[in-house]
Parts: structure tokens; sequence; C-alpha cells
């Protein structure tokens, strides 16, 4: 049902650049922000998408969790090799700079999220 054209150049809603969607460049290199095109339902929604988290998968490979800020749909879209670093790097560490949670609370964590980063104790 969608009508977006992926060969066309994208104006990116946040910074204003122009990237190509190539690939799988559903985003703005520049920034990391996308367009809701339409929801789940097929709903057609045109909202942008802000980068709000990153996330490293099992295999190594990171993706970007993407939030809409018209309609608060949560989103991952895969890093590509054009994507701002120091973008991809800032969102990254934020959390680490302003725990949403209690420090004492990441072991915890690290065990919810299958074990890495545990401290060795033997
Ligand atoms: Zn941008
Ligand atoms: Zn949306």
């Amino acid at each position: 049902m969608s009508e977006h054209n992926f060969t066309k150049e994208n104006l990116c809603p946040n910074c204003g650049k122009i990237w190509k969607p190539a690939d799988r460049q559903d985003h703005c290199p520049n920034c990391l922000c996308g367009i809701h095109h339409e929801d789940d339902d097929g709903e057609i929604c045109g909202g942008t998408l802000e980068p709000v988290s990153v996330w490293i998968q099992e295999d190594g490979a990171w993706e970007i969790l993407q939030r809409c800020r018209l309609c608060g749909h949560m989103t991952a879209t895969p890093m590509t090799h054009k994507d701002s670093r120091i973008k991809v790097l800032s969102i990254a560490s934020k959390p680490l700079s302003t725990p949403p949670f209690p420090v004492e609370k990441i072991r915890e964590l690290t065990r919810i999220m299958g074990g890495q980063g545990d401290i060795e104790q033997e």
C-alpha cells in the first residue's frame, strides 16, 4: 500500500539533509532520523522517527532504535556504513551519562539481557 518510492531522494525532516535511500538506508545518515510512513495497521503517519537508543544484536550487528514523535511507535533500523559514527556513539553513550535506573541495578539488568557484561566473581 505504501506509495513511498525508495529510489527517490529523501529530505530529512529533522536536519534538512538530502540522502539517497539506497539499499537499506531508510534513515538520515547525518542525524539518524527517519520518517514513519505508516504504522503496523497500514495507517499513514508521516511523523519523524527520532533515534532514542542503539542496540547491539547477538551477532554483533548494530541497530538504531527509533521512536515516532507523532504516534510514539518504536522501530529498529539497521545501522549502515553511511551513518554518522559520532551521532551513533552519542546516542549509545546517552544512557550511560544519565542512567534511567539506579546504578546498583546494572548487575540485574545485564543478567536479564543475557549475562553480557557480568563481572567475574570466581
Ligand atoms: Zn537528518
Ligand atoms: Zn508514527
